[in-house]
């Protein structure tokens, strides 16, 4: 952004600052009112009580059978880049392919930019706040709350976790309820040797052994792909097959920090590129890649057993330039950091778009309850195919995207956004029509101050990851490493 621009905001945030005194946020002590409604309201729509089997003829797919589950989480994955959600650089093809056979959600949000949080909130629907990671990211660990895997293993399911960022590793406590937790990584990040990664090809076919693996129950799995994640690195062929739009474009500085601010950050800096169309284009590359081995697994899930539920998600997106941060996550609450791409495949489900805002604390209610088994008391989420089969429109509501320093309330078109760097805390509100379009607005609700002012009261106990356990997690994948283990096809795997 421009320094003029940056002056003008600055401005425009003075004055609604003190325009919007009387609906500035004041932090207080612990209350937990909206939760006891909410779960009040929940269980009242739900109207199911009942235990494990008995709750297939509930299912909302065909009676009489446990579909197979698949939930898949894109690392760093702007819908912008799809074209299932407008993008004509053809990253996507079989996620689009994928798309025209699905409900595609145009407003879905991420319960926070940052890994180990949303996927923490995809798996519990409990908000940021509310879940023993909070919004830390790799120092703190779920300990005890009900996860997705445990309702589906308790529910006679096989579940398997195939994972690709070193966050999500066993220490923060995702793998709970998992029978098979797969991660070993063993590649390095292009500029950072300390983080490990693995990518979408690997990740695919050790999945599809363990699917090819005999089996009498159903399965839920979880594939998260991290190669969206920076550095941009893609394999040639794949960056070479995108195509974007190269506009008349100044070259940006290179940082030496990670941050990104009006620079490329040190972590993404490729040799000879200052562009942003240049990592635009690995960006689209790498998303190609993982597009390529996610088909294939679609293809041998989706098409041979048609009986499948399907949901595509990603963790949070990726700042392109707004405000002035580029090639970055994790700093901000706003459409282009989490607004995600939401994909719901499932037996029974019309394909077609929806508008109506949705968010990570939905997924686990939505596959538990097509799944015919009983949601956790204290979901946050709704059950949206339920909601899809009734013919109504989705409720309107107001979900959360949260980083601890910054916090926004999400609620249709609008959004509330508060700064909590300082003692005092500051609001402003915005319209938002994109990823990428958002802007400064005179709207105000009650209903979303209200409801923001019950989350941003919620207090509880984030729980530290083990040092122990996280300094063996780590000498496990450097000994995967200096053993050159892990060659896909080439190891001796069964
Ligand atoms: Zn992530």
């Amino acid at each position: 952004m421009m320094t003029s621009a940056r002056q003008k905001l600055t401005a425009i945030r003075d004055y609604l600052k003190f325009a919007h005194t009387d609906r500035k946020i004041t932090l207080s002590g612990p209350r937990w009112r909206s939760r006891s409604t909410t779960i009040l309201r929940f269980h009242l729509f739900t109207g199911i009580s009942f235990v494990g089997l008995l709750f297939l003829s509930c299912s909302e797919t065909r009676s009489g059978e446990f579909p197979n589950v698949l939930l898949i989480t894109l690392d760093t994955l702007r819908p912008d880049f799809l074209g299932a959600y407008g993008s004509n650089a053809g990253a996507s093809p079989e996620i689009d392919a994928f798309a025209l056979k699905s409900v595609v959600f145009d407003r879905a949000i991420a319960a926070s930019s940052r890994t180990v949080p949303s996927h923490a909130s995809i798996m519990t629907s409990l908000w940021v706040r509310e879940h023993s990671v909070g919004w830390a990211n790799g120092s703190s660990r779920l300990n005890g709350e009900k996860s997705l895997a445990e309702v589906f293993r308790a529910g006679g399911y096989d579940t398997a976790a195939f994972v690709g960022n070193m966050l999500l590793g066993t220490p923060v406590g995702l793998d709970s309820g998992f029978d098979l937790y797969d991660d070993d990584l063993h590649d390095t990040e292009a500029n950072r040797s300390n983080f490990m990664e693995r990518r979408a090809d690997e990740s695919t076919e050790r999945a599809m052994r363990w699917l090819a693996e005999e089996r009498e129950r159903p399965w839920f799995l979880w594939m998260h792909y991290q190669d969206a994640h920076g550095p941009y690195v893609p394999p040639e062929e794949h960056a070479a097959a995108v195509h974007l739009e190269i506009a008349d474009e100044a070259p940006l500085p290179l940082l030496d920090k990670n941050r990104g601010k009006n620079g490329v950050p040190a972590y993404q800096v490729r040799p000879g590129s200052q562009t942003p169309s240049a990592y635009a284009e690995r960006y689209a590359g790498e998303i190609h890649f993982l597009d390529a081995w996610l088909g294939k697994l679609l293809r041998a899930v989706v098409e041979e057993d048609r009986n499948t539920i399907v949901l595509l998600t990603a963790d949070h997106g990726e700042s392109f330039g707004e405000e002035g941060l580029w090639f970055s996550h994790g700093f901000r609450t706003t459409p282009d950091q989490v607004h995600v791409p939401f994909i719901l495949q499932a037996p029974g489900l019309n394909p077609g778009r929806r508008r109506g805002l949705v968010h990570h604390v939905d997924v686990a209610p939505t596959l538990i309850g097509l799944a015919g088994l009983e949601v956790p008391r204290g979901s946050r989420g709704i059950r949206l195919a339920k909601w899809l089969q009734s013919g109504r429109n989705l409720p309107i509501r107001s979900v959360f995207s949260d980083i601890g320093t910054e916090v926004s309330a999400y609620r249709g078109d609008h959004f509330i956004r508060v700064s909590l760097r300082k003692s005092d805390s500051e609001s402003m509100y915005f319209s938002w029509t994109s990823t990428r379009n958002w802007f400064i607005s005179e709207f105000s609700e009650k209903q979303l101050s209200s409801d923001f002012e019950d989350y941003l009261e919620i207090q509880t106990d984030f729980v530290t990851v083990d040092e122990q356990s996280r300094l063996e997690h780590e000498l496990r994948m450097r000994q995967l490493q200096a053993l050159g283990y892990l060659e896909v096809g080439k190891e001796a795997e069964p």
